[in-house]
Parts: C-alpha cells; sequence; structure tokens
C-alpha cells in the first residue's frame, strides 16, 4: 500500500513554457501569481543566479506556501538539491543552532563530480582462470578481441567474480568499466556492427597508443556539501550517512573542503550546483539564527533560502521586538516577499476534488459541495483531513461513496481549529495548564 502525504498530489507548479500558470495543473490550483513568482525565482535558479538570495512566502494558514514550496522542488530536476527543514527542528539537544543550520544550508548546495572511466569492450576469445587457487584470491586471463587486434589482461578477484557473476563464456561480447569493474554482456552483433551509439552519447571511443581499443565515458555524479563533510568527517565513511546522526563537524574540516572544492572547480573536474534550502515556519528561528542566516547569505557557497510564514506582526524569538512576520528588518529587507491569498469556493473545490482522487475517495455531489463551504469556515487543510475520515465512516456502513452525513459524523469526531479554542475556553479552570 502506497502512503499517501498531505501534499503527495503537487507534481510541480503547473506553468506553461512562459511560466504563465494554467488553472489547474501538476496538482496545482489558483494561487497564479504566487506560482508565477516562484516559477521565475527557479528560472534564476537553474541559470545560477540566484544563489545567497532569500524569498519569503508569507500568507495566512493552509494557502499553499508548503504546496508551492514543494512543486519547486519537483520542477528543479533530480541533481539539484531542494532541502527542506521546520525552524523549529533546528533547536535541538544534540547540536547548536547554527550548526544545524550549517548543515541544512550544505545539504541545499550540489557538486556536480566529472569521472572519466575506461570501457574495454570486445568479444572474448579466451578465458583462463587458474583453478588452483583457493580462497578469497583469484587470478586468470581475458582474451578479447576487436576488430584489429587481440589483448590479454590479468585478471584480479573482483574481475572474476564480475565475470562468472556475468556467466562471460568465451564467444560473448562484453563491455567492462574499468574504474567500477562493471562487466555488461552486449549483443553479438555489437561489436561488429560498431552500434558504439548504443552505448550512450557520453561514452567517446578512443584509440589508445598501444593500439588497444578502448572507449571513454564520462560518469557524472552529485553529491552535497553536507555529504563530503560527513564522508570526511567520521572514521565510517559514507555509512554515517545513514546512521542519521551526524553530530556536530569542525570548522577546519569545512573549511578544507571548501579549498578542496574550489580546486576541482579550477580543474574542471566539479561544478558547484546551488540548490535550494526551505525554512517553514520560519517565525520559530530567534535573533541569534537570523543573523547567522543573514551573514550565510553572503558567502560564495550559498543557496537560495526560501522561508514561510502564516504570522502578521510577531515577537522577533530572542529579543522583545515585534516585526512582519518575526523577521528583523535587515534580513527582511534582503528577501524578495511573495504573499500567497486565501482561496475562492471555486479553487477549495478543486483542491478537494484533486485530494479525492489521489485519496481514490468517491465523494457525492452534495458532499462536496458540504466539505466545500467547511473549508471556507475553518481550513483548507481541515476539510482535506476529512475526506479520508469520511471515507472510514463511510465504509463501516458498507458504502463506497462519502456521503454529507459521513463527513457530518467525522466532524463531530474531530475538532477544528476554531471549535477546538472554544471548547478549551469552556474547560477553563477545569483544565491543567
Ligand atoms: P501553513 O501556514 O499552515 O503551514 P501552508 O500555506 O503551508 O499552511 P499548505 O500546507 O501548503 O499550506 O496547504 C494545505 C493543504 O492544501 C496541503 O495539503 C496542500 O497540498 C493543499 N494545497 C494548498 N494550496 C494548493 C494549491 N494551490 N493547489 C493544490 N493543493 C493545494
Amino acid at each position: 500500500m502506497e502512503r499517501i502525504g498531505a501534499h503527495s498530489h503537487i507534481r510541480g507548479l503547473g506553468l506553461d513554457d512562459q511560466l504563465e500558470p494554467r488553472v489547474s495543473s501538476q496538482g496545482m490550483v489558483g494561487q497564479a501569481k504566487a506560482r508565477k513568482a516562484a516559477g521565475m525565482i527557479l528560472k534564476m535558479v537553474q541559470e545560477g543566479r540566484i544563489a545567497g538570495r532569500a524569498m519569503l512566502f508569507a500568507g495566512p494558514p493552509s494557502t499553499g506556501k508548503t504546496a508551492i514550496a514543494l512543486g519547486m522542488a519537483q520542477t528543479l530536476g533530480a541533481d539539484v538539491p531542494f532541502t527542506m527543514i521546520a525552524a523549529s527542528e533546528v533547536f535541538s539537544l544534540s547540536m547548536s543552532k547554527t550548526e544545524a543550520l550549517t548543515q541544512a544550508l550544505r545539504r541545499s548546495i550540489g557538486v556536480r563530480i566529472k569521472e572519466e572511466t575506461e570501457i574495454i569492450e570486445g568479444e572474448v576469445v579466451e578465458m583462463q582462470i587458474d583453478r588452483s587457487l583457493t580462497g578469497a584470491t583469484k587470478t586468470g586471463k581475458l582474451t578479447i578481441k576487436t576488430t584489429d587486434m587481440e589483448t590479454v589482461y590479468d585478471l584480479g578477484t573482483k574481475m572474476i567474480d564480475a565475470l562468472s557473476k556475468e556467466k562471460v563464456t568465451a564467444g560473448d561480447v562484453i563491455a567492462i568499466d574499468k574504474t567500477s569493474g562493471k562487466v555488461s554482456k552486449l549483443g553479438r552483433s555489437f561489436a561488429r556492427s560498431r552500434d558504439y551509439d548504443a552505448m550512450g552519447a557520453d561514452t567517446r571511443f578512443v584509440q589508445c597508443p598501444e593500439g588497444e581499443v578502448q572507449k571513454r565515458k564520462e560518469v557524472v555524479h552529485t553529491v552535497s556539501l553536507h555529504e563530503i563533510d560527513v564522508i570526511n568527517s567520521r572514521t565510517q565513511g559514507f555509512l554515517a550517512l545513514f546512521a542519521g546522526d551526524t553530530g556536530e563537524i569542525k570548522p577546519e574540516l569545512r573549511d578544507q573542503i571548501n579549498t578542496k572544492v574550489a580546486e576541482w572547480r579550477e580543474e574542471g573536474k566539479a561544478e558547484i550546483i546551488p540548490g535550494v534550502l526551505f525554512i517553514d515556519e520560519v517565525h520559530m528561528l530567534d535573533i541569534e539564527c537570523f543573523s547567522f542566516l543573514n551573514r550565510a547569505l553572503e558567502n560564495e557557497l550559498s543557496p537560495l533560502v526560501i522561508m514561510a510564514s502564516n504570522r502578521g506582526m510577531a515577537r522577533i524569538r530572542g529579543t522583545k521586538f515585534r516585526s512582519p512576520h518575526g523577521l528583523p528588518v535587515d534580513l527582511l529587507d534582503r528577501v524578495l516577499i511573495v504573499s500567497t491569498q486565501p482561496y475562492s469556493p471555486e479553487e477549495i473545490q478543486d483542491i478537494i476534488k484533486i485530494r479525492c482522487e489521489e485519496e481514490d475517495v468517491a465523494l457525492a455531489d452534495s458532499a462536496l459541495t458540504v466539505l466545500t463551504s467547511m473549508a471556507a469556515q475553518t481550513t483548507l487543510r481541515y476539510a482535506l483531513n476529512l475526506i479520508s475520515c469520511g471515507q472510514v465512516i463511510a465504509r463501516r456502513r458498507k458504502a463506497e461513496r462519502v456521503e454529507v452525513d459521513d463527513l457530518r459524523r467525522a466532524y463531530v469526531y474531530f475538532m477544528d481549529e476554531k471549535r477546538s479554542v472554544q471548547w478549551l475556553k469552556e474547560q477553563q479552570g477545569s483544565l491543567v495548564f
């Protein structure tokens, strides 16, 4: 069974090639101005023009700030890093606030590393494996014929294992990636027809000085600066990435890594891919975090920082001052602010329909109308939550379709924020605070 998240229907920003928002596309409805602004910012990110900048989505609860940020992430493409945190995650016992922010920032910077690997390719004429050796070490010889010559290779344990795994025998046409040791069997006509395109556009055919026929393939992988930090700071290397608990990383190590990456860049071996760091509920950060962020944005290796807040005038945490969205004025001054607006009933209805499809729930027309007006009176998120509750109730009476009555019951079982506040007021005196 697939788990369905609150935003699983969002597949992009739903913009056309001119960055104009389509009425309903990729799971997105309405909020046209904010989506278009997000699209423009993305364009700048993709062109590498907006690193070290910040933007703020400001708007009432449930107006799609997180949804738009996720739409942006999906549009960016797999190798542009996108990190999402809630501001309160920064406060933990295991590391300082600034360390947590540094890790989040460095997770959002990609390093695209290019490597060349040699591919030996040809028909296997003969394979001799020394059977007298037992245990872990194996040796042998492999004779490969290309169109114009035969070459004999010495085989080590790794290669012998790879060849036997692929069940390579004399007569097969194979390709061996010398760096990874990966062996692939190719179709028998492959070497003869010299169909090198079949290996992909990034494969070059190279005639080596000794006449040995080889090919070179460019392999590109993207890792984040944070991943490089972790791999270099732990004895267990990359396994630390899976352990989850990365702990604090020494600033000197980060300096060394920055220098190394700068060298790779100069040598043309690596490229920096500034990604996006999304900080939800940004008003939860305190003044120290804001000052740190402000400085971090000046750094050459800074991603685009997107923040979201549903607060109007609010106190800046750690001070007694109030400010728009709880952000200090000097930080506010450098961010691009995009506002999100409450939805019209038609838009709410469309979003509910999309969610029903996503959750595979059949909703009666009358129930759709009721749920739409519930969303207007409470919040969109509350109404969306009632969809699956309504379905559970409908199923209990063995019905496939959610009717008004199912929603009414769900509404009684689960309180929205307003009713919850009202209830608290009524209970004052009998509750412990
Ligand atoms: P908050 O300020 O409370 O964090 P938010 O502005 O981040 O709220 P979301 O969480 O993005 O609001 O929206 C609430 C729900 O409505 C989510 O399930 C989201 O996917 C959906 N939603 C919001 N806007 C849209 C939209 N324009 N199109 C489709 N779905 C949307």
